[in-house]
């Protein structure tokens, strides 16, 4: 558990009731674009947490969607765009709009797309989000294992 809060990550008492089965959850509190730059934002809170901000992008539209920093927490909240259902976004950094690299292919044939850990933007340490509007799929890879939510429980 220590090292997860060396990665830019702290491990807090689950505020969410719906989760209560587990005790704590993985809040994540550093989050990159491939240049360095922060996704993590103040201008949208979860439970108090800042939440992970990403440009999204669908032929000629833009805006920014905020994802729930709690791992797990599936919340996702559009800004200044509208999703349309099962397409396939583009996720870019909002600050230099850098495309967010491809990480894997998610089982619904979409991009899971990298978003990392700390500013060595490796593969080893990253989160992958599929960039399929209703796709909630996420990976957490840190120190290139496969982190599940199940084994977060265990922690
Ligand atoms: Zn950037
Ligand atoms: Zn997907």
């Amino acid at each position: 558990m220590e090292r997860f809060d060396q990665k830019g990550m702290i491990l807090i008492p689950n505020p969410v009731a719906r989760t209560a089965a587990a005790a704590k959850v993985l809040v994540i509190r550093e989050l990159f674009c491939p240049a360095g730059h922060s996704l993590i934002s103040r201008r949208a809170l979860f439970n108090g947490s800042p939440g992970i901000l990403v440009g999204v992008g669908f032929a000629g539209e833009k805006g920014l969607v905020a994802l729930s920093p709690v791992y797990g927490d599936k919340t996702r909240i559009a800004l200044d765009i509208d999703l349309p259902a099962k397409q396939i976004a583009n996720l870019f950094c909002p600050t230099c709009g850098i495309d967010l690299p491809r990480y894997a292919t998610c089982h619904c044939g979409a991009d899971l797309a990298a978003l990392f850990l700390d500013r060595r933007a490796s593969f080893s340490d990253c989160i992958g989000i599929c960039n399929r509007v209703d796709c909630v799929n996420a990976h957490f890879v840190a120190q290139g294992e496969l982190i599940s939510e199940a084994m977060l429980a265990a922690l």
